[in-house]
């Protein structure tokens, strides 16, 4: 009979119990977790040998192994544990690691889990931006040119070079990371176990999965959760449908689709002609009655509401599941302002208060750069990671 040598690595149980896994220790293997998660398969079922390999420090067992992925972190397993050992918040803390092995570079990824680095991760928009307003001699803000006697965000930062510039790098980055990183998490998946069947169907059924949050049907603690996620989620996928569009409309298709929508209202963003003149100012606002308004105003309301649910929920929920990490709170911290800034800057424009509204835009930006340069290493990775999980867990038959 061979036996198998384990050696547990005591760095790495350290690392848990300080990236939110406080009461691993407490563990005593009476696996109440394990029998009330109602989302866990029959065949060897999570959380408590996740916590035994936590324990141990047995990180490759771990890093290789879907279900930390399959966890939707409903808390009904810390709510019911005897001995309080929270094995939701541990399998928190070993996502979060998980993301920080696979997320390079590594040291930007502890940067963002790591509450000491904020102020310096925010700095860094905040001196672009100034840059950009000092470049263009649009600091202070009293010096930032009307348009037809309106408060313009485009003339205070031109979309292009500036905010197109800066987006497309910053999405290019996030993109690339989490690609690499997906990619290396799938590698060390494949070393447990073999993924068969078609990659196209696991990954079609997922997405299905995704859209109606089936999961969150099944837990008892936190099952308020749902529409409250769906909310943040689908806000999250209507503006991103916003930028997209915007994005047309300021690369060339805005006349057609201005004509198509407003009726031949000028919606002038900035036009090839004007690009190639130099000129970025001379441009006004796309106006309320476009599409794109609506969409964008429709999801930022969505995720506002959401975040609120979520928060309530959280706090309501905490002394049963645990009022969860830094790293938990920042992702909800960033998406609150990025909707709050963007609906306040809309607002305070059109009442014209414009040292109000140019600070909403400006902290607008800043926080949109910090949701996408900083993506692959924050809790927004864990939509890419999961899924990732879902679609191999489907392909591997592990459902
Ligand atoms: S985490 Fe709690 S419920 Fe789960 S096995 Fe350990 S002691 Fe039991
Ligand atoms: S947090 Fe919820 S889904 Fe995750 S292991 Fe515990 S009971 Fe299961």
């Amino acid at each position: 009979m061979s036996e198998k040598v384990i050696s547990p690595d005591l760095g790495f149980v350290k690392d848990v119990i300080r990236s939110g896994g406080e009461s691993l220790k407490k563990c005593y293997q009476c696996a109440t977790c394990t029998v009330v998660c109602n989302v866990t398969p029959e065949d060897n079922p999570f959380p408590r040998k996740e916590m035994i390999q936590a324990q141990w420090g047995l990180k490759d067992e771990l890093f290789g192994n879907p279900d930390i992925w399959l966890c939707h972190q409903c808390s009904d397993c810390s709510a019911y544990c005897p001995r309080g050992a929270n094995p939701g918040e541990v399998l928190g803390a070993v996502r979060k690691m998980s993301i920080e092995k696979h997320s390079k570079p590594a040291f930007l990824a502890r940067m963002v889990g790591d509450s000491r680095w904020l102020v310096p991760l925010i700095a860094v928009p905040v001196a672009l931006f100034l840059m950009f307003l000092s470049m263009i001699g649009n600091l202070p803000f009293s010096n930032i040119p009307r348009i037809d006697g309106a408060i313009s965000f485009r003339s205070m930062m031109p979309l292009v070079p500036f905010v197109d510039g800066t987006f497309i790098l910053a999405f290019n980055f996030a993109l690339i990371v989490l690609a690499v990183g997906v990619l290396s998490y799938w590698k060390d998946l494949s070393r447990n176990a073999t993924p068969q069947g078609s990659l196209v169907g696991a990954i079609i059924s997922t997405v299905l999965e995704i859209l109606v949050h089936r999961k969150f049907d099944q837990c008892d603690v936190a099952s308020g959760r749902k529409i409250a996620h769906m909310l943040v989620f689908f806000g999250f996928i209507g503006l991103a449908v916003t930028t997209s569009l915007s994005f047309l409309y300021e690369w060339g298709l805005h006349r057609h689709l201005a004509h198509l929508f407003v009726d031949g209202e000028a919606v002038m963003i900035v036009t090839p002609e004007a690009m190639k003149a130099g000129e970025w100012e001379g441009v006004s606002a796309v106006p309320m009655s476009d599409p794109l308004k609506w969409i964008g105003n429709a999801s930022a309301l969505a995720l506002a509401v959401g975040v609120v649910l979520l928060l309530i929920n959280r706090v309501a929920t905490a002394a049963k599941a645990g009022i969860g990490g830094y790293y938990d709170w920042l992702f909800l911290a960033v998406v609150t302002t990025v909707g709050a800034t963007g609906i306040l800057s809309q607002f305070t424009r059109m009442a014209d208060m414009a040292g109000l509204a140019y600070s909403m835009y400006f902290l607008h930006l800043v926080s949109i750069f910090f949701l996408f340069a900083y993506a692959p290493y924050s809790k927004m990775a864990h939509m890419v990671y999961r899924t990732t999980a879902m679609v191999f867990a489907n392909m591997s038959g592990r459902k």
